[in-house]
C-alpha cells in the first residue's frame, strides 16, 4: 500500500498539475486546444474516480474511447449468445455481460424465462463447469481485449487436455491497435492524442503502437492507472503537442516492456488468426478480431451449434457510438441517469463500471 501512496502524493499532483498548466499555455498562444482520448475502461474510471479533470485547464480535454471490451460487444454477439441459451446450451460468463442489452433483451432476461446463465469468476470455472455438467453444452462468452485473450483461450488446451467434449466458446476478442487506426480515419473523430491501455499493452508491449504513430502522425503515451501514472501521462502528451513532435512513449515501465509478454503472444497466435469484427458504436473494423483457427473449430461455439453472429439492432436511442468516439460525453446522452442507470442499462456503457456512463454517473466527472 505504501508503494501504491506514492503514485497518489497530493503534492507532487500539484506541481505536475502546474506542469500541465505551463504546457497548456504554450498551446493555448499557439491557439490551439488538447483532446486526448484514454482507450482503457481503467483509466476512464481512474480520471473520474480521482477528478483528474478537475485539475486540467480548460483547454485541456480528456475523453473516453472503446476500451472498455463490454460496452463494444455488438448487440448482435449478445443476441447469438441468447439464442444460444434458448436452444438448450448452458452459458457461462462474466458478470457483466449478463446485463448487456442486445437487440431485444438480455441474457438475465433469457435467465428468467428458464434459460441456464451461469456466471464465472474465472475461464476455469467455466471448464469446472462442462466438467460437473457432461450431459450439457456448456459455451464460454469469450469476450475481451488481449488482457484476458491468452487466459481465456487455453481453455481449448485444458478442455481437449481433460477429454472435456461438452465445452465451446463464443468469441468476440478484439484487439486495440486496429481500433486506433479506425478512429484516426474517422472524420467525426476528433482526437489530438492516446493515452494508451496499460493491461493490454503488457501483452502487447508499447511498440506496438509505432507503427501507428509514424503512420498518422498522433501521440501516444502508455500510463499506468494511479493518478500521478495519468497526469504524467497527459503532460507528456502536452509536451508533445506543444513541440509538434508527437511520438510514442512509455511511462509505464514498471509493468510494460517494448516487446510485451511474449508467451502470451504465442499462445494467442497458436489459437487464433485475425478476422474482421464489429464493434458497437463503432462498426466492423478491418482485422481487429482474433478467431479460432479452424482446427479448432469443435471449441467454436458459433460453428459448432450453426449459430454465427449477425449484425444486431441496438436501441436506436442509446448514444454509445457517439460516446465511444468522444462525439458526446455521456450526460449529453438524453436518457443518461433517467431511463438509463445502472440497474436499468439501455446501452453497454451504463453496465460495466468501467463503461463510459457508469464512471461518470457515479463519480460525476
Ligand atoms: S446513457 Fe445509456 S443510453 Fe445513453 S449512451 Fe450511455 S449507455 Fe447509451
Amino acid at each position: 500500500m505504501r508503494y501504491l501512496e506514492g503514485f497518489r502524493d497530493p503534492e507532487a499532483a500539484r506541481h505536475l498539475a502546474g506542469r500541465i498548466r505551463d504546457t497548456t499555455a504554450r498551446l493555448a498562444d499557439q491557439g490551439r486546444q488538447a483532446r486526448i482520448m484514454e482507450v482503457c475502461g481503467t483509466h476512464t474510471m481512474a480520471i473520474a474516480r480521482h477528478g483528474l479533470r478537475d485539475l486540467l485547464p480548460p483547454q485541456v480535454e480528456l475523453i473516453s474511447g472503446p476500451g472498455c471490451p463490454v460496452c463494444v460487444t455488438d448487440a448482435g454477439y449478445v443476441d447469438a449468445a441468447i439464442a444460444l441459451a434458448d436452444s438448450g446450451c448452458t452459458i457461462a460468463t462474466f458478470g457483466d455481460l449478463v446485463r448487456v442489452p442486445g437487440s431485444r433483451s438480455t441474457l438475465a432476461e433469457a435467465r428468467s424465462r428458464g434459460a441456464e446463465v451461469e456466471v464465472c469468476y474465472s475461464p476455469e470455472a467455466a471448464l469446472a463447469l462442462a466438467a460437473r455438467r457432461p450431459e450439457r453444452e456448456v459455451v464460454f462468452l469469450a469476450v475481451g481485449f488481449e488482457t484476458t485473450i491468452a487466459p481465456v483461450v487455453t481453455l481449448v488446451r485444458s478442455a481437449a487436455g481433460r477429454g472435456l467434449r461438452n465445452l465451446s466458446l463464443l468469441t468476440a476478442f478484439k484487439t486495440v491497435p486496429p481500433a486506433l487506426a479506425a478512429l484516426a480515419e474517422d472524420p467525426e473523430v476528433q482526437v489530438d492524442a492516446f493515452l494508451c491501455p496499460a493491461h493490454v499493452t503488457a501483452i502487447i508491449g508499447s511498440e506496438a503502437y509505432r507503427p501507428f504513430v509514424e503512420r498518422y502522425g498522433i501521440g501516444c503515451v502508455v500510463a499506468g492507472f494511479e493518478p500521478l501514472d495519468i497526469l504524467h501521462g497527459v503532460d507528456t502528451l502536452l509536451g508533445q503537442l506543444a513541440d509538434r513532435a508527437p511520438a510514442l512513449a512509455n511511462q509505464y515501465e514498471r509493468v510494460v516492456r517494448p516487446g510485451g509478454n511474449r508467451k502470451a503472444q504465442e499462445v494467442m497466435a497458436t489459437y487464433l488468426v485475425p478476422e474482421d469484427a464489429s464493434w458497437r458504436g463503432l462498426g466492423v473494423i478491418p482485422g481487429s478480431g482474433l478467431a479460432l483457427r479452424p482446427e479448432y473449430a469443435a471449441f467454436d461455439a458459433a460453428r459448432r451449434h450453426g449459430r454465427p453472429v449477425a449484425a444486431g439492432a441496438p436501441d436506436p436511442r442509446c448514444r454509445c457510438g457517439d460516446v465511444l468516439k468522444g462525439k458526446i460525453r455521456p450526460r449529453d446522452c438524453r436518457l443518461f441517469g433517467t431511463a438509463c442507470t445502472p440497474d436499468r442499462p439501455v446501452g453497454p456503457c451504463m453496465v460495466s463500471s468501467e463503461g463510459s456512463c457508469a464512471a461518470e454517473l457515479r463519480y460525476g466527472a
